[in-house]
């Protein structure tokens, strides 16, 4: 992670192709086309990739979560059960829709705790959002169970876990519906762009129209299409899907860096005997997109991340302190702060997370140290990599 560090030939050709026949838009313009439908491709690569019936490409992974849940019916007064530790699209994604984001605590995997969800749920509940953060996966097993004994629907985000498994699964295929993103940092770029997956019929044909202003996409004259139902404009480009298509037919070849890098640090820190490494659960196969280890507590981590800037170790964060990814920031959340007025049932919930705490979640989140893996460093270079890191955590230590 992430893709632009082999942006190459392929990526160049895709595009010119597009550029070539000046169309643009992902749907019609049949004639001008030359037989390029670069959205259609890209669909057609992931379903294979991601081993599942449909796919729909949309604008980025932001709306692939607003547009997964809108296919599914969650809306207005829905609770959407989600983790503390997660990018802030999930909860902005929820709010989109009028629904109301419930964050619940992670454990040792990084992802949602079951045991947190399960005493999350309430009458209102209609979905649960697992984010399958940093590559690696949450116990998608007791998750499973939960939702299948609330009937609740299960919505996967793997947007930084594309290439990872589960059961033999690609992650984001587990739950009834699946996110990824492109956009220019994901290990698969389009510089923006996202995508629902879905083994489920309908599904698919609702985010197929909701994400195209309710076009029902039917006969060749777009013009003439009717709309079934509401719809927005979440569609992607051409010039966008050209880049992901490239980018799609050398996932193998990412994974295989990522992995190669990943192993070299994991290997090197594994010799410290108060490191440990984040749970994957049973049947889990990692992306490799970032290492994930834990430190004692959250003082050796915050030291540890220091240590790692004065030796020049970069791309490893402690999301304690960070205003992206973790609860304790998300000030503007937590005080309903929005440009337009927000029912009463979303500012209810807001005003009771300001009061809440997640103890559970600090004491995962404070530990951790998550170091993205990158694919241009040579093998001296991560190396020379992994000798300043562990240098660096022993003489915290
Ligand atoms: C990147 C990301 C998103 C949002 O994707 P965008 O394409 O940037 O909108 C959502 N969830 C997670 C976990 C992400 O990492």
């Amino acid at each position: 992670m992430p893709g632009f560090e082999r942006f190459g030939d392929l990526e160049r050709k895709e595009l010119q192709d597009v550029m070539d026949n000046g169309v643009l838009m992902r749907y019609g313009f049949d004639g001008m086309r030359n037989g390029h439908w670069k959205a259609k491709a890209l669909e057609n690569e992931l379903k294979n990739v991601l081993e599942s019936d449909y796919v729909q490409l949309v604008s980025n992974g932001t709306s692939a979560v607003s547009v997964a849940l809108a296919s599914a019916g969650v809306g207005a007064g829905d609770e959407v059960i989600m983790p503390t530790f997660t990018f802030v699209a999930s909860f902005e994604a929820i709010l989109l829709l009028g629904a109301i984001p419930i964050l619940v605590d992670i454990d040792d995997t990084l992802g949602l705790d079951a045991k947190a969800v399960e005493a999350a749920i309430t009458p209102k509940t209609k979905a649960v959002m697992v984010v399958q953060m940093c590559g690696s996966m949450a116990n998608m097993k007791t998750l499973s169970q939960v939702c299948n004994k609330h009937n609740l629907l299960l919505v996967e985000d793997a947007c930084q876990a594309i290439g990872g498994r589960y059961d033999n699964k690609p992650l984001g295929s587990i739950g009834d519906l699946g996110c990824f993103s492109f956009d220019f940092v994901k290990t698969v770029t389009c510089g923006e762009g996202g995508a629902v997956i879905t083994n489920n019929k309908q599904y698919y044909t609702n985010a197929d129209h909701f994400s195209d202003h309710g076009h029902d996409h039917e006969g060749n004259d777009r013009g003439a299409e009717t709309h079934p139902f509401l719809g927005y404009n979440f569609r992607i480009s051409e010039l966008h899907a050209a880049v992901g298509l490239a980018q799609i037919k050398r996932l193998p070849e990412f994974l295989e860096v990522q992995k190669k890098n990943y192993t070299i640090l994991r290997e090197a820190l594994s010799k410290i005997p108060e490191v440990t490494f984040r749970t994957v659960p049973e049947g889990g196969q990692e992306s490799y997109a970032f290492l994930n280890f834990f430190l004692p507590d959250l003082d050796t981590a915050r030291k540890t991340i220091n240590g790692f800037k004065e030796s020049g170790v970069d791309v490893c964060w402690n999301y304690f302190d960070n205003n992206w990814h973790y609860v304790r920031k998300w000030n503007h959340l937590k005080e309903a702060k929005s440009l337009f007025p927000l029912s009463k049932e979303i500012k209810d919930a807001l005003s009771l997370l300001s009061k809440k705490s997640f103890d559970q979640s600090d004491h995962f989140i404070g530990r951790n140290i998550s170091c993205l893996i990158k694919m241009s460093w040579t093998e001296d270079e991560v190396k020379k990599r992994a000798k300043l890191m562990v240098e660096a955590v022993k003489k915290v230590l």
